[in-house]
Order: structure tokens, then C-alpha cells, then sequence
């Protein structure tokens, strides 16, 4: 004998489809007593969006609607295809002799008020089934984890402990927001943070002495001055990479200090002229006009 045993009840977020392609998720679960009703007081198990229909055009599932109505107040057999066999006239007929309207609409209430809904609702039998996807599977999070081996950044996919991608998108949101710590920690320490030594004369990436315990430079050897600098590992594949085809690339590297003093003096006069600018032009003509001064 085999027994099979549901492990998972349906919540809210499972996954169902009808046999026309109309797949979704459920958005709101209500307790029996707040759902419609019919006159009957009959209570459907599912409601969905009625904007499902026109876009997709699975007249289908309609058609399903009013035959699976039909062949139960039948209690018989209907093809319920689109292609063959029955003819849908003869079920309205049905309908009709049932006491229901021919399209499959019915009056309903609304279970929370008990008030008439303005507008009949269709309301039939579709076949639905439960697809594979579930959110009890679904849940995943991750501190620090496996990293892929070429790269060292954050494996993919749930079942590798993998990462959430921060992607493109959702960095612009940091860069746009001007959240930059957020941004390093997401983009650099959180994922592929890397020291690499690069030479300040050359711009070349050091190499390490095992023998003497010290980097060296390719160009200038123990001579060079060689700094570390934090970079993503993926950055600095793409240097080797760039290499190995015979390019150099040259890393440029500047004290934060150093960058300050250079930069300053300069964007500070900018800075306050343009502050002045905006105080003088509040009130007449607007940005587009300024940039062109
Ligand atoms: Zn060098």
C-alpha cells in the first residue's frame, strides 16, 4: 500500500496555474466568511484578476468556465478545448434553464458587508493546479559564504549558500542616494575585497619575493615604491586579463591626503561661485539657461 501525505499547505505566495498558461501567485488569503458569496451562498476557493484575460487571450479558460458550470449542473461530461465537439450555445442553453445567466455571471455579495456587488461576477469551475514553486522553499539569506574560485565573488543560486545580487540598478539607487559607505561595503567588502601592491613609479602590480619576503616591482624591483591598494579581486582579473594580450594597463595611485591638497583649492572657488550663482538666479530663468554662462 502507498500512502501519499500533502507536506506543505498552501500559504500565502504558492504558485498556481490554470491549463491556459494563466499562472500567479496568491496575493491575500481571507477566511471563509469574508469572502463573496453567491445567491446560493456559495463561496468560490479562488478569485483572480479579471485583466488576466484580455492581454493573454485564453479564451479557454472562459470557455472552461461555462462548460465546467454546465457539465456539473449536467453531471456529465464536457469537452472543455476550444477546438472540437461541444458547442458552447447548447451549454448556455443549460444555463439558462438552470436559472443562471448564459455568459456565467452571478449576482454576488460581498462577505464583510453583506451588500450587493454592483456588477455581476463570472463564476464557474476551472481546473487549477499547484506548480512546484512554493515560498516555503524560497527563503534564503547570507552573510559570508562560498565564493567562486576564478573570481572570489559570492557564488549564485540558493542551493550554493550564493549571494543576493546587488546589481546595476540597484547600485545607481547607492550612487543616486549618495550612500557611498553602503556602496563600498555592498560592492567592495562585502564580496571581493582584495589587496593588491601596486608600484607608484609604474603603475605596475608588484609581485612577492618569498626569498627576500618583500614585493617587488617588475620595472623598478626592490626599488619600486610599493603600496597596497583595496580593490575587488574580479578588478584585478580583469588587469591580468588585459595583460596577458599583451596591454599594460597602469594603475595611478594617489594619497587621500595628497588627492585633497591637489584637488581643493580648485573646486572649492567652484564651489562657492556656483553658490552664489544660485542665490543670485533664484526667481529668474531656470538651470538651463545658467549652464550656458
Ligand atoms: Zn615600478
Amino acid at each position: 500500500m502507498k500512502v501519499r501525505v500533502r507536506d506543505q499547505d498552501t500559504e500565502l505566495g504558492d504558485k498556481f496555474a490554470s491549463r491556459h498558461g494563466q499562472k500567479g501567485v496568491i496575493g491575500m488569503l481571507f477566511p471563509k466568511y469574508d469572502m463573496l458569496y453567491t445567491e446560493e451562498g456559495l463561496v468560490p476557493d479562488a478569485i483572480i484578476n479579471p485583466h488576466a484575460i484580455p492581454s493573454r487571450m485564453t479564451v479557454g479558460q472562459l470557455l472552461e468556465l461555462i462548460t465546467g458550470k454546465a457539465g456539473a449542473l449536467e453531471a456529465r461530461y464536457v469537452d472543455g478545448t476550444p477546438f472540437f465537439k461541444e458547442d458552447i450555445e447548447p451549454l448556455k442553453v443549460v444555463l439558462l434553464k438552470n436559472g443562471y445567466a448564459p455568459d456565467g455571471t452571478e449576482v454576488m455579495y460581498d462577505g464583510r458587508t453583506g451588500r450587493l456587488f454592483e456588477k455581476p461576477i463570472a463564476i464557474g469551475l476551472v481546473f487549477y493546479q499547484r506548480l512546484y514553486h512554493m515560498v516555503a522553499d524560497k527563503m534564503h539569506a547570507r552573510a559570508t559564504g562560498k565564493v567562486q574560485l576564478l573570481t572570489r565573488q559570492p557564488t549564485e543560486g540558493k542551493a550554493r549558500q550564493g549571494g543576493l545580487r546587488f546589481g546595476e540598478m540597484e547600485r545607481d539607487c547607492l550612487v543616486g542616494h549618495g550612500a557611498t559607505m553602503l556602496l563600498r561595503d555592498r560592492m567592495l567588502d562585502g564580496s571581493d575585497a582584495f589587496t593588491m601592491y601596486v608600484c607608484t613609479l609604474c603603475g605596475h602590480i608588484a609581485w612577492y619575493n618569498a626569498k627576500k619576503g618583500v614585493y617587488e616591482c617588475p620595472v623598478h624591483g626592490e626599488n619600486g615604491d610599493i603600496r597596497p591598494v583595496k580593490v575587488p579581486y574580479a578588478f584585478k582579473l580583469l588587469l591580468q586579463e588585459i595583460m596577458s594580450m599583451g596591454i599594460k594597463p597602469k594603475i595611478e595611485v594617489v594619497d587621500k591626503t595628497a588627492l585633497v591638497s591637489r584637488v581643493s583649492p580648485l573646486s572649492l572657488s567652484k564651489l562657492s561661485a556656483a553658490a552664489n550663482e544660485s542665490d543670485n538666479g533664484k526667481g529668474g530663468s531656470g538651470n538651463g539657461s545658467e549652464d550656458r554662462r
